[in-house]
């Protein structure tokens, strides 16, 4: 939990972290939650109870389901959206996508808005870098534009993988076409979390890969803006 997240979401927002993820992102800077038996067990009614606590600190902004994979755990998610909602209190889930969308529509509807990890727009280059493909994450972002849900993109920009001028503008292009994007933010590849995988013992593929240079954030920034995109 942290109680004053400015990067997830709108203005001051708390931020729960739900364990368990089912994607094995190469670059994951959280890898210490991809195991779904670790981590704390607690009702909807006990983490709402403490978030409660903070509702004078967030009201210019409201809560962030993140993790992990938050939609991993749908049931948890839609009762604890249900009584944030009852209370005014302004919603995001932060999600791959990765679940099956029957699974987890309820949730999206019940939500304010998504932030939505494209991994990567080309399925093949999408299960390189997390082990699966991208098509229910684009399934996702297809039901946001149905419903009028307010998306922000986020996408991680890796060098050698995703920072290549023809996937930038293949993703830009896609992503142009939604009117439910409200913002794209590219985030530079980070070694952050590096330490972490040698921690839990896990093979780590990109102690190599430097971060993108400012220049080249730029020029992938240009690619997305020059598509009238929002990007930050
Ligand atoms: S989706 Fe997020 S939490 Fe899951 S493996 Fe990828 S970076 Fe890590």
């Amino acid at each position: 939990m942290e109680s004053f997240g400015t990067v997830d979401g709108p203005g001051i927002r708390f931020v729960l972290f739900l364990q368990g993820c089912p994607l094995n992102c190469i670059y994951c800077h959280n890898p210490d939650a991809l195991n779904p038996d670790d981590g704390e067990l607690k009702s909807s009614d006990e983490v709402f109870e403490y978030i409660s606590r903070f509702k004078s600190f967030i009201k210019s902004g409201g809560v962030t389901l993140s993790g992990g994979e938050p939609l991993r755990q749908p049931d948890f998610c839609r009762e604890l959206l249900q009584k944030l909602k009852a209370h005014g209190i302004h919603t995001a889930i932060d999600t791959s996508g990765i679940m099956p969308l029957d699974s987890v529509k309820d949730c999206i509807d019940l939500a304010d808005m998504l932030l939505l990890d494209i991994k990567a727009i080309s399925p093949e280059l999408c299960r390189k870098i997390t082990g699966a493909g991208n098509e229910n994450a684009i399934k996702t972002l297809r039901y946001c534009e149905s419903t009028s849900k307010p998306v922000w993109i986020r996408h991680v920009v890796v060098p050698g993988y995703t920072l290549d001028e023809s996937e930038l503008k293949k993703t830009a292009d896609f992503l142009a076409r939604f009117k439910c994007v409200e913002r794209v933010e590219l985030l530079p590849f980070h070694k952050m979390g590096e330490y972490k995988w040698k921690e839990l013992g896990l093979s780590y593929t990109l102690y190599d890969t430097p971060s993108p240079t400012e220049e080249d954030m730029a020029k992938a920034r240009k690619i997305f803006s020059d598509k009238g995109l929002c990007v930050r």
